[in-house]
């Protein structure tokens, strides 16, 4: 297994061209490695902490535990958050690119179930086609779910994948070797390779604006309050109120994942 990143110095000398350089390396070494056997390399590569983590004097993250709470009903899919997360943490512009998006459930009276989201959300949701046969429509932001079983995290050969103290799953551009492993492995489809920089892009609950303070940027422009961010342990925190006053639920719990999205007024037919 790589080492846990709460326990490894950060190397502090290291280069950008020696990060690229090792970063080909690796990529190079991961594919002999599964050309000649259906096994991952499990290397003992040490693995700094995220650029941002803890770099915020007086921020202590073993002081927290994030999560967030997102209502369904309040959704209406204006697609705000996907907009300013876009824009917040420089995501590709292009559709199938997203940290976080919203789909729309249609729940027909047949129990069919169609789920769009054009990009993201972004362009806005045609008319829904005969309406008449219709149960009920919703909107999901979905968006990683920082699960503390990631399997992400578990199947990452370098360990530039990781959970750091306040419960937030990052990515270490520097260690990212682009092999897709976790892409594969992330059940909720959270993750892509950036087409520029060839590493693995998510979200990180702006991971930046919270050894700030802030909320991430998604919850700041939502119109409706549909996403709650907060401490998930701490009492009498927006969060935990949600949490205590909404009947909610992860997604795919079944996989013993243990997101930290926590969905009120989900319908069961979602995914
Ligand atoms: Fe990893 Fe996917 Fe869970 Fe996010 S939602 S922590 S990317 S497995
Ligand atoms: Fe839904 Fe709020 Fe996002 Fe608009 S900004 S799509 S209301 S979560």
């Amino acid at each position: 297994m790589p080492e846990s990143p709460d326990t490894i110095e950060r190397d502090a000398e290291r280069t950008d061209s020696d990060s690229v350089d090792r970063r080909e390396f690796l990529r190079d070494l991961l594919g002999a490695c599964s050309a000649a056997a259906p096994v991952l390399w499990w290397g003992t590569v040490s693995v700094p902490a995220a650029a941002a983590q803890g770099a915020t004097a007086g921020y202590d993250p073993t002081e927290h535990r994030y999560g967030m709470g997102i209502d369904v009903r309040k959704c209406i899919g204006c697609a705000r958050c996907v907009v300013a997360c876009k824009t917040e943490n420089d995501v590709p512009e292009e559709p199938h690119f997203f940290n976080t998006w919203i789909e729309r459930y249609v729940i027909r009276r047949d129990h069919e179930v169609d789920v769009d989201s054009p990009n993201g959300g972004i362009d806005g949701f045609p008319p829904i086609a005969e309406p008449a046969t219709v149960r009920r429509t919703f909107f999901v932001p979905k968006l990683c779910n920082h699960c503390d079983n990631p399997p992400c995290v578990q199947v990452c050969p370098v360990g530039a994948t990781f959970i750091t103290k306040d419960g937030v799953v990052l990515v270490d551009e520097g260690y990212c070797i682009g092999c897709r492993y976790c892409v594969q492995a992330c059940p909720y489809g959270a993750r892509y390779i950036h087409p520029e920089k060839h590493v693995a892009g998510k979200c990180t609950f702006c991971y930046h604006r919270l050894v700030d303070g802030l909320v991430p940027a998604c919850v700041e422009v939502c119109p409706t309050g549909a996403r709650i961010f907060g401490e998930v342990e701490e009492r009498a925190t927006p969060l935990a109120r949600f949490m205590q006053f909404n009947d909610v639920q992860v997604l795919k719990g079944h996989l013993n994942t243990k997101p930290k999205a926590y969905y009120a007024n989900l319908d069961g037919e979602v995914r």
